[in-house]
């Protein structure tokens, strides 16, 4: 046990150790209660301190305005998927969305919302294209925001900004007036780099995210709605899904996911003490500069993204021998460096390097990639 593991996984979660071992410290009796948060009434005054101090921390954290309803709810990004156009899409009179697609999420989002309107696809990388004279594979570039067309009567435009399998990440948001769309909010998938980096919420309608990479425990799905938009949740839509219930009772509607958010809450105070979403960010920076250059300086390994919108979350690469795979990746594990396979649908690598992955992590990757290749190449 007092090895040091990394970590590597895609999720469900990494969180820092340090929050790790507080609720490990604060399990079977909260801050002298004699209760753990499991047990709690989540009316009770302890949890409401707990929630109601998550909600605070986190505005804080990401600056989000009082016109903002922060919730925690259920049912993670996919059922988001469907709740958000169930809540949303019948702004306009046409019940009608428009979706950028740059990978796997966005996809998924995309299909699941045409149960629910008219959705358009404004922008998608889904074929291969030349940029600058390099040719890129479908889902490894991103088309411009010059290039999205989004229709001006859309209930809103959706995109993932970080796509996880795919390791393409949108770091800046859309001028949506130059667009000519201002009028349409922006809904942003952000699962997945969600605090990881700045965003400046204000250009946004709602940003929502899967907590279980950057942001907690997974069972709590964050959800940030700017309240111009609350009220027009289809007829059918779940009462606990109707965003007007969830807002109002400020994620207690029904019983929200108690423990999880409490976790969550304790990762809100460790980001806090770290200096907020700006030294976090700066931290990450510097840890992908290191693995990217590192995969960039060899001829052995390839990340095959468009350079600008490489993740500094979520890693892909290959090896130049697919048939060195599984001695990579039983070499990695010999030296503790854990779950670096790709996903099934893009083979190769895959390192994720959350907010909870030290720098030290990433440089003990950076030393076995060396090796690796020293011993291979
Ligand atoms: N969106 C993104 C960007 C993701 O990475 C994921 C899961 O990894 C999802 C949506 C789906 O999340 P969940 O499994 O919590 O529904």
């Amino acid at each position: 046990m007092n090895k040091q593991y990394w970590n590597f996984s895609a999720g469900p979660s990494k969180l820092p150790r340090e929050v790790l071992q507080q609720a490990a410290e604060e399990m079977l009796d909260w801050h002298g209660s004699g209760q753990s948060v499991m047990e709690m009434s989540h009316r009770g005054p302890e949890f409401t301190q707990i929630c109601d101090e998550a909600e605070a921390d986190l505005r804080v954290l990401m600056d989000i305005p009082e016109d903002y309803a922060v919730m925690f709810m259920q049912g993670g990004a996919t059922a988001e998927n469907a709740i958000l156009p169930m809540n949303l899409i019948a702004r306009n009179a046409s019940h009608s969305a428009d979706y950028v697609l740059t990978g796997i999420w966005s996809t998924k989002s995309y299909k699941e919302a045409t149960r629910y309107g008219t959705v358009r696809i404004a922008a998608q990388s889904h074929q291969a294209r030349e940029i600058n004279g390099q040719a890129y594979e479908p889902w490894t570039w991103v088309p411009a925001f010059e290039e999205w067309k989004v229709n001006p009567d859309s209930s809103y435009l959706h995109f993932c900004s970080n796509e996880t399998i795919g390791g393409v990440e949108i770091g800046g948001l859309p001028n949506m007036q130059a667009l000519g769309a201002d009028a349409v909010p922006l809904v942003v998938d952000a699962s997945s780099h969600f605090l990881s980096r700045s965003l400046n919420i204000r250009q946004t309608g709602m940003v929502y995210a899967g907590a279980q990479k950057n942001a907690g425990p997974a069972g709590v799905t964050v959800v940030i709605l700017h309240r111009d938009l609350l009220g027009h949740a289809l007829p059918y839509c779940p009462s606990a899904f109707d965003y007007v219930n969830v807002a109002r009772e400020r994620s207690r509607f029904n019983t929200p996911p108690t423990y999880s958010i409490y976790v969550a809450g304790l990762v809100f105070k460790w980001l806090l003490a770290k200096g907020g979403l700006a030294a976090i960010e700066s931290e990450n920076i510097n840890k992908a500069k290191a693995l990217y250059s590192q995969l960039d300086n060899s001829d052995f390994y390839h990340n095959a993204i468009q350079p600008e919108y490489r993740s500094r979350m979520n890693v892909p690469f290959t090896l130049h021998d697919d048939s060195l795979n599984a001695a990579f990746l039983d070499g990695a594990k010999k030296q503790q460096l854990l779950n670096l396979k790709g996903h099934k649908s893009v083979g190769g690598m895959r390192a994720s390097i959350y907010n909870a992955m030290p720098m030290e992590g990433v440089m003990a990757l950076i030393d076995y990639l060396k090796e690796f290749e020293r011993q291979h190449g």
